[in-house]
């Protein structure tokens, strides 16, 4: 509502604008391969706010339930006897031919169509290297994006003007369950109101930590705004405004800065997913496009379970199905865990997050599991192997994440929290944690699994 290019764009354009939601049913039910039940019910209850919103500007909010997105738009355009239809941007490659698909058939019908730059600040060709070419190193691109934006600053675009008379009524939201749904709850504030409070809050104090505490899942170190950032009920350019102001003012780590260069990651995963369409399913780097990987069900079902007898790990998947939201630090130790540890397809963990997480995001998402598996642009070099135990003891020093997620650890010292299977017997049962009955012993032996990842990678030609 508050910084909305489309929406901002139409209501200066035309006298009266009726708002379209699209429930696109190749992407909404509950099935595998679609949005999953943390998403839908973050989006179902964001839009629910959206419609009142909207209403309040005389804006009625239309839904429509189709598989053919394009065609729908383009019908009720002419049944509303629409001049145009005004449209946000989206760069994936299935919002790609969405757009394009709508603006053929709209030209077709004789509606007019503007396409918005919306969810980025620097989009398509905007940003590219002296020699033209598309950045693949994160940093020279971070070093033009701040030099773009010192000479292009942002502004949020304001409430778009109120409607003289409301055109039509507004249309129901549906219900989660009435998409197959079952029901999750939302652990995150929902809407633009959730999204500016937590803005707000985050911008009070954590951002000028979050360089340190943004590391510690057992801390409120992040802004957790990747799933309004990706549903659109807070804009790019309000978290930029944000981070900016924050490091205008009293900002001795560097957090503000820090904390842009998270929201630049984000750009450039975009930017990367635009230019290389076919890297939504294969590696970016060439020489890995050829790696075989085996089917293992078995160490898929513990991962994605959190029965790997990791703590770190299985704390980690854990939160992830009970709440749809993992930290950033944990989703790099478990996808390099499956990837590296467990020998399985990064897009089997690419699809499995799809499915749980409520800020699934495709290009954020192959960008990270690629960034771990080590095939991706600028990604981890394949001989880094995170080590989970280390990465516990570092990041979860005291254990409290585990033993918040992993109750039947609870009693276990802290010396043994990220490796209980080295508990003697008389311990395991003084703990109540017998491996093997109450926790499980390690799947696979790190330090061996470790080695036979490198070996994998480095064996492939170059
Ligand atoms: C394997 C893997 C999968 C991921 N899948 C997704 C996904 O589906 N959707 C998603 O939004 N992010 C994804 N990320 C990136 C990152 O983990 C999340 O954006 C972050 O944890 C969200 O928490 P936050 O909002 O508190 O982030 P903050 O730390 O507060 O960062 C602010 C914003 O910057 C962006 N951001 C932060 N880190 C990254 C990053 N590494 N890459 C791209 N953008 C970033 C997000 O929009 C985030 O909201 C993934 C990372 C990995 C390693």
């Amino acid at each position: 509502m508050h910084d909305n290019t489309a929406l901002a764009a139409a209501a200066r354009l035309a006298d009266a604008v009726v708002g379209v939601f699209v429930v696109d049913t190749r992407w909404f039910p509950a099935t595998t391969g679609c949005m999953g039940p943390f998403q839908a019910s973050f989006w179902l209850a964001s839009l629910t706010e959206l419609r009142q919103a909207l209403l309040a500007l005389n804006i009625p909010l239309r839904i429509v339930t189709t598989a053919d997105p394009a065609a729908a738009l383009v019908a009720m355009a002419r049944q509303l006897g629409a001049d145009g239809i005004t449209f946000n941007k989206e760069y994936e490659p299935r919002q790609l031919a969405l757009d394009r698909r709508l603006t053929r058939l709209a030209q077709d019908a004789g509606v007019k169509v503007r396409a918005c730059k919306d969810g980025v600040i620097f989009e398509e060709f905007e940003l590219l290297t002296g020699s033209e070419s598309v950045y693949h190193v994160f940093s020279p691109y971070k070093r033009a994006w701040l030099a773009a934006l010192a000479d292009n600053p942002v502004q949020s675009t304001g409430l778009p003007r109120k409607n003289a008379a409301l055109r039509c009524a507004a249309d129901a939201v549906p219900a989660p369950h009435a998409l197959g749904y079952g029901d999750v709850k939302n652990t995150l504030p929902t809407g633009e109101s959730g999204a500016a409070a937590m803005l707000a809050n985050f911008s009070a104090r954590p951002i000028l930590e979050y360089a340190v505490q943004r590391n510690f899942p057992a801390v409120d170190g992040s802004s957790r705004l990747s799933a309004h950032l990706n549903a659109g009920t807070i804009s790019i350019r309000q978290c930029v405004m944000a981070a900016l102001h924050a490091g205008a003012a009293d900002d001795r780590s560097g957090s503000a800065a820090t904390w842009l260069a998270e929201l630049i990651w984000r750009e450039f995963y975009r930017m990367i997913l635009f230019h290389y369409p076919h890297t939504a399913a294969e590696a970016f780097q060439r020489r890995y496009v050829t790696l075989a990987w085996p089917a293992r069900p078995d160490r898929v079902t513990a991962w994605s379970r959190g029965e790997t007898g990791y703590p770190i790990v299985d704390a980690a998947m854990r939160s992830l199905i009970a709440t749809g939201w993992m930290h950033n630090r944990l989703r790099m130790i478990t996808a390099m865990f499956l990837v590296k540890d467990l020998d399985v397809d990064w897009r089997v963990g690419e699809n499995f997050f799809r499915q749980w997480l409520c800020d699934y995001d495709q290009a954020s998402n192959v960008g990270g599991w690629q960034w771990s598996a080590g095939t991706g642009t600028d990604a981890a070099p394949y001989f880094r192997v995170m080590n989970p135990i280390l990465q516990g003891r570092r990041f979860d020093p005291h254990g409290i994440f585990v033993r918040r997620w992993l109750p039947e650890l609870s009693q276990v010292p802290v010396k043994n929290i990220h490796q209980p299977w080295l508990m003697p017997p008389s311990l395991q049962k003084q703990a109540g944690c017998v491996i093997g009955r109450d926790y499980p012993a390690p799947v696979v032996d790190h330090g061996q699994a470790r080695l036979a990842a490198i070996a994998r990678f480095k064996n492939l030609p170059r």
